[in-house]
């Protein structure tokens, strides 16, 4: 059987997080830029945090090369402010995901990574707050570390195949999430894509980004013949 490497994003497609995440950026950004301005009505959807900052800040006269000098910063601080807020909101998985991942963690021939906007320190809150054990996604590639969401796919492959010490092939990659941002980064690698309808896109955009398997959730994927 063909080994696959499964790039699960993580907001809208493993989880909802009932606003934390926004509430978790409003006081990163007030604590190392000094203003959010703009963050009520932000679209986050298959953006990285980093692409999310340039769309709220430059606007306001924040250089790129200023704002990619306090990613650090900015993301010790999501961290931080994430595990602070997080227990007053309702996260929860979304239809499907924990007996998927459970499914996908037991299965000999399936590897599991992430590929998410969010920064690193805030995945594993995220995770953990809607019931999932970070530790079975040991690597990942992450919203502070690039702008372009087109470029976490590969990192994430990059370290998928150090720690599992597996060559995967990009065909024999999947890619799960909720945008065409998610679907397109997936593409770019070669990867196999699939779309759920759990996120907050428009009807038909989902589909006209073409994945190559679309879902109303995650209970469907078993249906799935990869
Ligand atoms: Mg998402």
């Amino acid at each position: 059987m063909t080994p696959r490497l499964y790039l699960f994003d993580i907001d809208c497609t493993l989880l909802w997080t009932g606003g934390a995440g926004r509430e978790a950026m409003r006081h990163a950004m007030l604590e190392v830029f000094g203003t959010n301005d703009g963050i009520d009505d932000h679209p986050f959807g298959g953006k990285t945090d980093w692409l999310s900052l340039n769309e709220l800040l430059t606007p306001r006269g924040f250089s790129r090369d200023e704002i990619a000098r306090s990613i650090p910063a900015y993301d010790r601080a999501m961290g931080v402010h994430l595990e602070r807020v997080i227990g007053a909101f309702d996260v929860t998985p979304c239809p499907g995901a924990l007996d998927l991942i459970h499914h996908l963690h037991v299965h000999e021939h399936a590897e599991l990574a992430l590929v998410t906007g969010n920064c690193r320190s805030s995945s594993p809150v995220k995770l953990r707050a809607a019931g999932f054990d970070p530790s079975l996604f040991p690597v990942g590639a992450y919203g502070s570390e690039a702008i372009d969401r087109d470029a976490l796919p590969p990192m994430a492959l990059a370290r998928a195949v150090e720690y599992y010490g597996h060559a995967f092939r990009a065909h024999e990659v999947v890619v799960i999430g909720d945008t065409p941002a998610d679907v397109q980064c997936g593409r770019a690698l070669g990867a196999i894509t699939v779309g759920v309808h759990t996120g907050f896109c428009k009807p038909g955009e989902l589909a006209s980004s073409n994945p190559d398997y679309l879902l109303d959730d995650l209970t469907q994927f078993s249906m799935i013949t990869l």
